[in-house]
């Protein structure tokens, strides 16, 4: 076999341009197969076409037609978030200028945890984190895989800086990946405080800042992942600062409405926060993945301080060379700050912005569309542009069996939540493509699902 082409070095471009060209068919070509924003015919059917389509995995000789092969199965059965009947899940689909900036990183593969292994990725990295540390009232940010390795770092600075009795208080609304990292860092059990209409009650965090022993962190959210609801940050800062207690901000979808001016102010008080989640493969269009945990203090990265001679000798550090390994509990790291520069450069705060207020203004469309149908139930006017609503007059399992029938189908994607004690669908609109039609064509199509007899394909598909 002859020698494998190389993606960097001189040659690396040449050596590109054709196999993009085949991506580029693939991707084309199996989404055209796939007609729809999901493969149709439930798991089953979806691993067997892919199972058909990879053959043997690693074959003795290799095939040379392997990444047309990989990239159509993958296309063919891919959830597609630019379909704008795919509208389950903060999972955006990522802008073509970000994507392209995103193989220009794989191509060159600087790797973070070294200046010479990185030396101009080191200073945009510099450059991108202190922009967007600014835009969420902080001094500093570090680059994260996204909101849930940021909540980790945000509770393990919160830790070193207070102390391993530190106890995280949080909403019955906060991400799940806040409790789950207290149980990975060994912290007390958290503490939830209830949060009755969706968002954290600050009476109620004040009686458990005021009866359980310190110190505490409270996390707070900004934008609840089942319904987009944005907790009273004021008031909680308030609180907050009454009893000492250190306050982190999990803004990993709601972060995204910094870039807004008609949306900003609901993020006031976010600047209170030690600490704040920014995700932007959500409201910020990247390919995954895209986290920031912004820092206010930036003392507080010095708990990240480590040292590895190969990496950052003192002497190296003293000769000016930048010191990466504390910015990361990661050692090799993706340049994913390239594809966030690119984007945050090419449409500035004003095309950013924009993107924002469309999918804002959709949510508040389908809102309107849902109220003023007789056969839905809306949940309640869109604070991002995460829409709950019901087929009116029937059953948790009949709705959760129209959003399988729907998915089996493969004719639109929606996400499930369960509020005020019962099951909605929800529609989490983050394309910024998507027409007032497509908003009236998804709610004919669960209209449609809901009327027919109910049905559960994969309750009654044996395997
Ligand atoms: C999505 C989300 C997370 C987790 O982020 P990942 O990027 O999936 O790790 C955390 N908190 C909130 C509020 C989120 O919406």
């Amino acid at each position: 076999m002859s020698t494998p082409s190389l993606a960097s070095g001189p040659q690396g471009p040449h050596a590109l341009r054709p196999l993009l060209d085949t991506v580029l068919d693939a991707l084309h070509e199996g989404a055209h197969a796939r007609g729809g924003p999901l493969p149709a015919g439930g798991p089953h059917a979806v691993a067997a076409r892919l199972r058909a389509a990879a053959g043997d995995i690693l074959p003795q000789h290799g095939d040379p037609d392997a990444l047309r092969t990989l990239v159509h199965a993958l296309a063919e059965g891919a959830a597609d978030p630019a379909d704008p009947l795919c509208a389950a899940h903060l999972h955006c689909p990522p802008l073509a200028v970000a994507t392209a900036a995103d193989l220009a990183a794989s191509a060159l593969n600087p790797s973070l945890d070294s200046w010479d292994q990185a030396p101009a990725a080191t200073e945009l990295e510099t450059l991108v984190t202190r922009a967007l540390a600014k835009e969420a009232g902080a001094s500093d940010a570090l680059v994260t895989t996204g909101g849930t390795e940021s909540n980790q770092l945000a509770l393990l600075l919160a830790r070193e800086t207070l102390g391993a009795g530190l106890r995280l208080i949080c909403g019955a609304n906060a991400h799940h990946s806040l409790p789950r990292a207290a149980w990975l860092l060994g912290l007390p059990d958290p503490v939830t405080v209830p949060a009755p209409t969706g968002t954290l009650d600050p009476a109620a965090l004040d009686e458990a800042l005021t009866t359980l022993p310190g110190p505490h962190l409270v996390a707070a959210t900004a934008g609840t992942t089942d319904a987009g609801l944005i907790d009273p940050l004021p008031e909680i800062a308030a609180v907050c600062r009454t009893h000492g207690a250190r306050l982190h901000i999990d803004a990993a979808y709601g972060g995204g409405l910094l870039f807004s001016d008609r949306h900003r102010d609901k993020l006031t008080g976010l600047h209170a926060a030690g600490t704040v989640t920014l995700d932007l493969h959500k409201l910020g269009w990247q390919p995954i993945a895209a986290g920031l945990l912004a820092v206010r203090d930036p003392h507080d990265l010095t708990a990240l301080h480590q040292h590895a001679d190969y990496l950052n000798a003192d002497d190296d550090t003293e000769a000016g060379l930048p010191d990466l390994l504390g910015r990361s509990l990661r050692t090799t790291r993706r340049p994913d700050i390239l594809k966030i520069a690119v984007t945050l450069k090419t449409l500035g705060r004003t095309g950013l912005g924009a993107l924002v207020d469309q999918v804002c203004d959709r949510a508040r469309q389908f809102a309107a569309l849902v109220e003023d149908h007789p056969a839905f139930e809306l949940y309640d006017r869109p604070t991002i542009s995460t829409v709950l609503f019901r087929p009116a007059h029937t059953t948790d399992d009949a709705i959760a069996a129209v959003r399988r029938k729907l998915l089996h189908q493969g004719r639109a994607v929606l996400g499930r939540a369960r509020l005020d004690g019962r099951l909605w669908l929800k529609a989490t609109l983050l394309n910024p493509c998507t027409r007032p039609d497509d908003l009236a064509a998804l709610l004919a199509l669960v209209e449609k699902a809901a009327e027919e007899p109910a049905e559960d394909p994969w309750k009654e598909t044996p395997r």
